[in-house]
Protein backbone atom coordinates (compact mmCIF):
# COMPACT_ATOMS: atom_id res chain seq x y z
CA UNK A 1 0.00 0.00 0.00
CA UNK A 2 1.22 3.54 -0.81
CA UNK A 3 1.56 5.83 2.10
CA UNK A 4 1.60 9.69 1.84
CA UNK A 5 2.24 12.17 4.27
CA UNK A 6 -0.07 15.20 4.42
CA UNK A 7 1.68 18.32 5.81
CA UNK A 8 -1.28 21.13 7.25
CA UNK A 9 -4.56 19.48 8.85
CA UNK A 10 -6.52 21.90 8.39
CA UNK A 11 -9.50 22.50 5.71
CA UNK A 12 -7.08 21.13 2.78
CA UNK A 13 -5.34 19.08 4.45
CA UNK A 14 -7.88 16.96 6.73
CA UNK A 15 -9.59 16.87 3.01
CA UNK A 16 -6.71 15.41 1.00
CA UNK A 17 -5.89 12.75 4.27
CA UNK A 18 -9.58 12.01 3.67
CA UNK A 19 -10.04 11.46 0.03
CA UNK A 20 -6.39 9.78 0.09
CA UNK A 21 -7.43 6.79 2.56
CA UNK A 22 -10.91 6.42 0.64
CA UNK A 23 -8.66 5.35 -1.77
CA UNK A 24 -6.49 2.66 -0.10
CA UNK A 25 -3.57 4.82 0.99
CA UNK A 26 -1.84 4.54 3.92
CA UNK A 27 -2.13 8.24 5.15
CA UNK A 28 0.41 10.06 7.87
CA UNK A 29 -1.25 14.18 8.69
CA UNK A 30 0.92 16.26 10.31
CA UNK A 31 -0.01 19.91 11.64
CA UNK A 32 2.25 22.72 13.48
CA UNK A 33 -0.77 22.31 16.15
CA UNK A 34 -1.63 18.65 17.55
CA UNK A 35 -5.29 20.19 17.93
CA UNK A 36 -5.70 20.70 14.60
CA UNK A 37 -4.95 17.73 13.78
CA UNK A 38 -7.29 16.30 16.72
CA UNK A 39 -9.91 18.34 14.84
CA UNK A 40 -9.20 17.37 11.81
CA UNK A 41 -9.69 13.59 12.33
CA UNK A 42 -13.12 14.39 14.34
CA UNK A 43 -13.93 16.04 10.84
CA UNK A 44 -12.88 13.27 8.71
CA UNK A 45 -14.27 10.66 11.05
CA UNK A 46 -17.66 12.63 10.50
CA UNK A 47 -17.49 12.56 6.85
CA UNK A 48 -16.96 9.18 6.32
CA UNK A 49 -19.06 7.86 8.30
CA UNK A 50 -21.94 10.19 6.37
CA UNK A 51 -20.87 9.10 3.32
CA UNK A 52 -21.51 5.37 4.64
CA UNK A 53 -24.96 6.14 6.32
CA UNK A 54 -25.45 7.33 2.46
CA UNK A 55 -24.14 3.96 0.92
CA UNK A 56 -21.57 6.15 -0.97
CA UNK A 57 -18.44 3.74 0.99
CA UNK A 58 -16.57 1.19 -0.63
CA UNK A 59 -15.90 -0.32 2.26
CA UNK A 60 -16.62 -0.23 6.40
CA UNK A 61 -16.00 3.54 7.52
CA UNK A 62 -13.42 1.86 10.44
CA UNK A 63 -11.00 0.52 7.61
CA UNK A 64 -10.82 4.03 6.07
CA UNK A 65 -10.30 5.39 9.19
CA UNK A 66 -7.39 3.22 10.07
CA UNK A 67 -5.64 4.28 7.39
CA UNK A 68 -5.61 7.83 8.91
CA UNK A 69 -2.67 7.97 11.28
CA UNK A 70 -1.62 11.47 13.32
CA UNK A 71 1.98 12.34 13.43
CA UNK A 72 4.10 15.77 15.26
CA UNK A 73 6.50 16.00 12.71
CA UNK A 74 7.21 15.50 9.17
CA UNK A 75 10.01 12.62 10.08
CA UNK A 76 7.62 10.04 8.54
CA UNK A 77 8.52 11.70 4.99
CA UNK A 78 11.68 9.28 5.10
CA UNK A 79 9.46 6.03 4.42
CA UNK A 80 6.60 7.20 2.44
CA UNK A 81 6.09 7.57 -1.43
CA UNK A 82 4.53 10.92 -1.96
CA UNK A 83 4.13 14.28 0.03
CA UNK A 84 1.39 16.78 -0.04
CA UNK A 85 2.04 20.40 1.79
CA UNK A 86 -1.30 21.66 2.63
CA UNK A 87 0.11 24.04 5.16
CA UNK A 88 -0.80 28.01 5.83
CA UNK A 89 -0.59 30.14 2.28
CA UNK A 90 3.18 31.92 3.50
CA UNK A 91 5.80 31.61 1.13
CA UNK A 92 8.60 31.44 3.84
CA UNK A 93 6.85 28.95 5.87
CA UNK A 94 6.10 26.35 2.48
CA UNK A 95 9.98 27.62 1.51
CA UNK A 96 11.30 26.31 5.10
CA UNK A 97 8.97 23.25 5.03
CA UNK A 98 10.52 21.96 1.61
CA UNK A 99 13.46 22.68 2.41
CA UNK A 100 13.08 20.11 5.95
CA UNK A 101 11.31 17.66 3.34
CA UNK A 102 14.44 17.72 1.06
CA UNK A 103 16.37 16.82 3.80
CA UNK A 104 14.15 14.23 5.15
CA UNK A 105 12.61 12.29 2.23
CA UNK A 106 14.08 9.45 0.13
CA UNK A 107 15.60 11.45 -3.05
CA UNK A 108 12.85 10.29 -5.73
CA UNK A 109 9.71 10.96 -3.72
CA UNK A 110 7.43 13.61 -5.06
CA UNK A 111 7.01 16.90 -3.21
CA UNK A 112 3.91 18.00 -4.29
CA UNK A 113 2.40 21.73 -3.03
CA UNK A 114 -1.38 22.41 -2.77
CA UNK A 115 -0.52 26.30 -2.71
CA UNK A 116 -3.51 28.35 -4.46
CA UNK A 117 -1.07 30.94 -6.11
CA UNK A 118 2.76 31.05 -5.10
CA UNK A 119 4.82 29.80 -8.13
CA UNK A 120 6.42 26.19 -8.02
CA UNK A 121 9.56 27.27 -8.77
CA UNK A 122 10.13 29.19 -6.25
CA UNK A 123 8.92 26.72 -3.71
CA UNK A 124 11.12 24.51 -5.03
CA UNK A 125 14.17 26.49 -4.92
CA UNK A 126 16.40 25.46 -1.94
CA UNK A 127 15.69 22.06 -2.96
CA UNK A 128 18.25 20.17 -4.31
CA UNK A 129 16.23 17.90 -7.20
CA UNK A 130 13.75 20.70 -7.68
CA UNK A 131 12.67 18.17 -10.62
CA UNK A 132 10.32 16.33 -7.94
CA UNK A 133 8.34 18.86 -7.00
CA UNK A 134 4.86 19.63 -8.52
CA UNK A 135 1.93 21.62 -7.79
CA UNK A 136 -1.27 19.63 -6.67
CA UNK A 137 -3.78 22.51 -6.70
CA UNK A 138 -7.13 20.47 -4.92
CA UNK A 139 -10.39 22.50 -4.76
CA UNK A 140 -12.50 22.35 -1.51
CA UNK A 141 -14.09 20.71 0.22
CA UNK A 142 -11.80 18.31 -1.00
CA UNK A 143 -14.34 14.94 -0.89
CA UNK A 144 -16.94 16.81 -3.16
CA UNK A 145 -14.62 18.84 -5.41
CA UNK A 146 -13.41 16.60 -8.45
CA UNK A 147 -11.13 19.03 -9.51
CA UNK A 148 -7.35 18.89 -9.24
CA UNK A 149 -4.90 21.39 -11.13
CA UNK A 150 -1.47 19.43 -12.00
CA UNK A 151 0.99 22.24 -11.98
CA UNK A 152 4.34 22.21 -13.88
CA UNK A 153 7.64 24.15 -12.01
CA UNK A 154 9.90 25.28 -14.21
CA UNK A 155 12.02 22.27 -13.37
CA UNK A 156 9.60 19.94 -12.75
CA UNK A 157 10.42 16.77 -14.76
CA UNK A 158 8.00 15.46 -17.23
CA UNK A 159 8.01 12.16 -15.30
CA UNK A 160 6.78 13.32 -12.36
CA UNK A 161 4.25 15.76 -13.72
CA UNK A 162 2.97 12.35 -15.39
CA UNK A 163 2.86 10.82 -12.20
CA UNK A 164 0.97 13.23 -10.59
CA UNK A 165 -1.66 13.05 -13.53
CA UNK A 166 -1.94 9.39 -12.83
CA UNK A 167 -1.38 9.79 -8.35
CA UNK A 168 -4.45 12.61 -8.85
CA UNK A 169 -6.84 9.76 -11.44
CA UNK A 170 -6.08 7.34 -8.31
CA UNK A 171 -8.11 9.45 -6.05
CA UNK A 172 -11.31 9.53 -8.16
CA UNK A 173 -10.36 13.09 -8.94
CA UNK A 174 -9.84 15.10 -12.61
CA UNK A 175 -6.88 16.52 -13.24
CA UNK A 176 -6.19 19.86 -15.45
CA UNK A 177 -2.74 20.25 -16.94
CA UNK A 178 -1.11 23.57 -16.11
CA UNK A 179 2.19 23.24 -18.31
CA UNK A 180 3.74 26.66 -16.94
CA UNK A 181 4.03 28.14 -13.71
CA UNK A 182 2.53 31.33 -13.00
CA UNK A 183 0.90 32.90 -9.94
CA UNK A 184 -2.57 31.43 -9.30
CA UNK A 185 -1.90 28.98 -12.03
CA UNK A 186 -5.17 28.41 -14.19
CA UNK A 187 -8.56 28.67 -12.39
CA UNK A 188 -7.58 30.76 -9.26
CA UNK A 189 -6.72 33.37 -12.20
CA UNK A 190 -9.97 33.13 -13.74
CA UNK A 191 -11.53 32.95 -10.69
CA UNK A 192 -9.75 36.05 -8.74
CA UNK A 193 -10.67 38.23 -12.11
CA UNK A 194 -14.48 37.27 -11.21
CA UNK A 195 -13.77 37.87 -7.45
CA UNK A 196 -11.90 41.10 -7.85
CA UNK A 197 -14.46 43.02 -9.77
CA UNK A 198 -17.36 41.55 -7.59
CA UNK A 199 -15.40 42.42 -4.07
CA UNK A 200 -14.87 46.00 -5.86
CA UNK A 201 -18.62 46.53 -6.60
CA UNK A 202 -19.56 45.41 -3.36
CA UNK A 203 -17.37 47.51 -1.96
CA UNK A 204 -18.65 50.34 -3.64
CA UNK A 205 -21.95 49.98 -2.66
CA UNK A 206 -23.24 49.09 -5.89
CA UNK A 207 -24.60 45.76 -5.00
CA UNK A 208 -24.96 43.25 -2.09
CA UNK A 209 -22.48 40.17 -1.93
CA UNK A 210 -25.72 37.77 -1.11
CA UNK A 211 -27.44 39.63 -4.79
CA UNK A 212 -23.84 39.36 -6.57
CA UNK A 213 -24.00 35.24 -5.65
CA UNK A 214 -27.81 34.91 -6.59
CA UNK A 215 -27.00 36.04 -9.95
CA UNK A 216 -23.80 34.52 -10.46
CA UNK A 217 -26.37 31.22 -9.66
CA UNK A 218 -28.86 32.50 -11.86
CA UNK A 219 -27.27 34.44 -14.80
CA UNK A 220 -24.74 31.71 -15.43
CA UNK A 221 -25.37 28.68 -13.58
CA UNK A 222 -22.56 28.67 -11.43
CA UNK A 223 -23.03 26.11 -8.50
CA UNK A 224 -22.12 28.94 -5.77
CA UNK A 225 -21.89 32.34 -5.98
CA UNK A 226 -18.00 34.01 -5.23
CA UNK A 227 -18.78 35.26 -2.17
CA UNK A 228 -19.95 31.72 -1.18
CA UNK A 229 -16.88 30.51 -2.37
CA UNK A 230 -15.13 33.01 -0.46
CA UNK A 231 -16.52 32.05 2.88
CA UNK A 232 -16.11 28.43 2.48
CA UNK A 233 -12.62 28.83 1.37
CA UNK A 234 -11.47 30.92 4.07
CA UNK A 235 -10.70 34.73 3.31
CA UNK A 236 -7.48 34.91 5.09
CA UNK A 237 -6.23 32.53 2.56
CA UNK A 238 -8.14 35.00 -0.37
CA UNK A 239 -6.28 37.89 1.26
CA UNK A 240 -2.87 35.95 0.60
CA UNK A 241 -3.33 34.93 -2.91
CA UNK A 242 -4.22 38.77 -3.43
CA UNK A 243 -0.80 39.71 -2.19
CA UNK A 244 0.96 36.98 -3.92
CA UNK A 245 -0.67 38.57 -7.35
CA UNK A 246 -0.06 41.96 -6.67
CA UNK A 247 3.85 41.09 -5.64
CA UNK A 248 4.50 38.83 -8.76
CA UNK A 249 3.50 40.95 -11.14
CA UNK A 250 -0.85 40.00 -11.65
CA UNK A 251 -1.79 42.80 -9.96
CA UNK A 252 -4.85 42.82 -12.39
CA UNK A 253 -6.21 39.95 -10.90
CA UNK A 254 -6.43 41.60 -7.48
CA UNK A 255 -8.86 43.54 -6.10
CA UNK A 256 -8.76 47.63 -5.77
CA UNK A 257 -10.26 48.05 -2.69
CA UNK A 258 -9.04 46.47 0.46
CA UNK A 259 -12.26 45.20 1.62
CA UNK A 260 -11.32 41.54 2.44
CA UNK A 261 -8.18 42.82 4.74
CA UNK A 262 -10.76 45.06 6.72
CA UNK A 263 -13.35 42.10 7.17
CA UNK A 264 -10.43 39.93 7.68
CA UNK A 265 -9.08 42.34 10.85
CA UNK A 266 -12.18 41.67 11.93
CA UNK A 267 -12.04 38.34 11.87
CA UNK A 268 -14.69 38.04 9.75
CA UNK A 269 -12.93 34.91 8.02
CA UNK A 270 -16.12 33.20 6.50
CA UNK A 271 -17.28 29.73 7.60
CA UNK A 272 -14.74 28.86 9.81
CA UNK A 273 -14.92 31.84 12.09
CA UNK A 274 -19.20 31.61 12.00
CA UNK A 275 -19.01 35.15 9.75
CA UNK A 276 -17.54 36.63 6.46
CA UNK A 277 -19.69 37.69 3.62
CA UNK A 278 -22.39 35.79 5.44
CA UNK A 279 -23.15 34.93 9.14
CA UNK A 280 -23.68 31.16 9.75
CA UNK A 281 -25.56 29.54 13.05
CA UNK A 282 -23.08 26.87 15.42
CA UNK A 283 -24.84 24.52 13.14
CA UNK A 284 -22.90 25.87 10.00
CA UNK A 285 -26.73 27.03 8.90
CA UNK A 286 -25.75 29.85 6.27
CA UNK A 287 -27.76 33.35 7.32
CA UNK A 288 -28.04 36.44 5.61
CA UNK A 289 -25.62 39.17 6.90
CA UNK A 290 -27.63 41.51 8.56
CA UNK A 291 -26.73 45.18 7.24
CA UNK A 292 -26.79 44.04 3.61
P1 LIG B 1 -5.99 26.24 6.98
O1 LIG B 1 -5.64 27.49 7.68
O2 LIG B 1 -7.31 25.61 7.21
O3 LIG B 1 -4.87 25.13 7.28
C1 LIG B 1 -3.51 25.40 7.26
C2 LIG B 1 -2.86 24.57 8.35
O4 LIG B 1 -1.42 24.66 8.23
C3 LIG B 1 -3.20 25.05 9.76
O5 LIG B 1 -3.87 24.02 10.45
C4 LIG B 1 -1.83 25.35 10.39
O6 LIG B 1 -1.73 25.00 11.77
C5 LIG B 1 -0.92 24.47 9.53
N1 LIG B 1 0.50 24.82 9.60
C6 LIG B 1 1.06 26.03 9.75
N2 LIG B 1 2.41 25.90 9.78
C7 LIG B 1 2.67 24.58 9.63
C8 LIG B 1 3.88 23.82 9.60
N3 LIG B 1 5.08 24.40 9.71
N4 LIG B 1 3.79 22.48 9.47
C9 LIG B 1 2.57 21.87 9.37
N5 LIG B 1 1.40 22.55 9.39
C10 LIG B 1 1.46 23.88 9.53
O7 LIG B 1 -5.76 26.56 5.42
P2 LIG B 1 -6.33 25.74 4.16
O8 LIG B 1 -7.54 26.45 3.65
O9 LIG B 1 -6.37 24.31 4.49
O10 LIG B 1 -5.17 26.03 3.09
C11 LIG B 1 -3.98 25.25 3.08
C12 LIG B 1 -3.29 25.45 1.75
O11 LIG B 1 -4.16 25.02 0.69
C13 LIG B 1 -2.90 26.88 1.43
O12 LIG B 1 -1.71 26.89 0.70
C14 LIG B 1 -4.06 27.34 0.57
O13 LIG B 1 -3.73 28.41 -0.27
C15 LIG B 1 -4.35 26.09 -0.22
N6 LIG B 1 -5.68 25.98 -0.79
C16 LIG B 1 -6.76 26.38 -0.08
C17 LIG B 1 -8.02 26.23 -0.63
C18 LIG B 1 -9.25 26.61 0.14
O14 LIG B 1 -10.36 26.51 -0.42
N7 LIG B 1 -9.15 27.01 1.39
C19 LIG B 1 -8.19 25.69 -1.92
C20 LIG B 1 -7.05 25.28 -2.61
C21 LIG B 1 -5.80 25.43 -2.04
Amino acid sequence: MDKILVVGAGFMGSGIAQVSAQSGYQVYLMDIQPAITDRALRDIRWSVEKLEAKGLLREPSQKVLARISPVKDLSKASEVDWVIEAALEEEDLKRSIFQELDRISRPETPLATNTSSIPITRLAENVKRPERVLGLHFFGPVPLMGLVEVVKGEKTSPKIFERGVTFVQSLGKTPVRVQRDIPGFVMNRIFSAAFREAVDLVDQGIVSAEDVDVGMRLGYGWNAGPFEIADNAGLDTFVRVAQTMRALGAAHLAPSSNLIERMMVEGRLGRKAGKGFYRYSPEGKRLPWENK
